[in-house]
């Protein structure tokens, strides 16, 4: 019988902040690839495990993949975890996920913390519908690709990124946001654990120098005066809605697209709420 390749989400900071489950299944395994094999083994020694560990990092999973599949179909049972928080996720483990649905081994992710998600939930901004960009590339040109995409995307996003590149990164931003809210999520878990709110020029400047690891988090774009007409006032509901829009504040700012009084939009809704209700 093959064996199963477990998912294993690890602490992104507080030690605290590892699952029964995650634990279990560690202690149970017959070995851990890890990214990075000493982080793992401090993370272990906690925990008061003793494992087999395999290194499994950017830079060697092409020739590491075949060896853990082949142990996998052996029968051997394998941890996958990152140096933090969810493996695949801006970490190595997507592409042994990939050849090991093409080789019917089964998959069992074991979640737990994801910075992404952490920083998302106390950042203030909508979680109805969020964009993981990842961290940005470096080439000038995908690099400005998607700083396009970023300044047009509609739902909040979230962008990973290392602490001696966040104060360019935060000029580019810059560049391209204007007035739109960022967070910065500082430290996640950890002691000096910061969010930083505001415009991106508030946000630079109570940042100096920037230390500990962040996510970046943006406010959604509102679509440019011109689209207005092209979306109907139901229309123009349901995208405020998804951007976490109280319903006073959704009829304010539909008012003022229309440029019509604010009662005139209330009644209309108030008369298809009623039609819904009598239906
Ligand atoms: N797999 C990880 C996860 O589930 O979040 C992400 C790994 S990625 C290589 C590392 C990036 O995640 C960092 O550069 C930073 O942007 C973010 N990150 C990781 N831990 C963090 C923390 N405690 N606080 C803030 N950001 C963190």
């Amino acid at each position: 019988m093959k064996g199963k390749l477990y998912l294993v989400a690890t602490p992104i900071g507080n030690l605290e902040d590892i699952t029964m489950r995650a634990v279990r299944i560690l202690q149970e395994v017959d070995c851990i690839a890890a990214e990075d094999t000493r982080h793992t083994l401090k993370l272990l020694n906690h925990l008061n495990i003793s494992k087999p560990l395999i290194s499994y990092h950017r830079h060697n999973e092409e020739i590491r993949i075949e060896g853990l599949l082949t142990e996998l179909e052996k029968g051997k049972n394998i941890a996958v975890v990152s140096d933090a928080g969810t493996p695949a996720i801006s970490d190595p483990g997507e592409e042994i996920v990939k050849e090991c649905i093409q080789r019917e081994i089964e998959i069992i992710p074991i979640p737990g913390p994801c910075a992404l998600i952490t920083g998302l939930i106390a950042s203030g901004l909508s979680t109805k519908e969020f964009t993981f960009f990842g961290f940005l590339p470096l080439n000038k040109k995908t690099r400005a690709e998607k700083l396009k995409e970023i300044q047009e995307e509609t739902h909040t996003v979230i962008l990973y990124e290392a602490p001696h590149k966040l104060q360019t990164t935060l000029k580019d931003l810059e560049s391209i946001l204007g007035d739109r809210k960022l967070v910065l999520a500082k430290e996640l878990t950890k002691i000096h654990e910061n969010f930083f709110r505001g415009t991106v020029k508030e946000v630079q400047a109570m940042v100096p120098e920037p230390k500990g690891e962040y996510v970046i988090l943006i406010e959604g774009a509102t679509k440019s005066i011109e689209d207005w007409s092209k979306l109907s006032i139901q229309e123009q509901y349901v995208m405020y809605q998804k951007q976490g829009l109280e319903k006073k504040e959704i009829i304010k700012q539909i008012a003022k697209n229309q440029k019509v009084p604010k009662n005139e939009i209330y009644k209309q809704f108030i008369t298809v709420e009623d039609t819904e209700e009598k239906a």
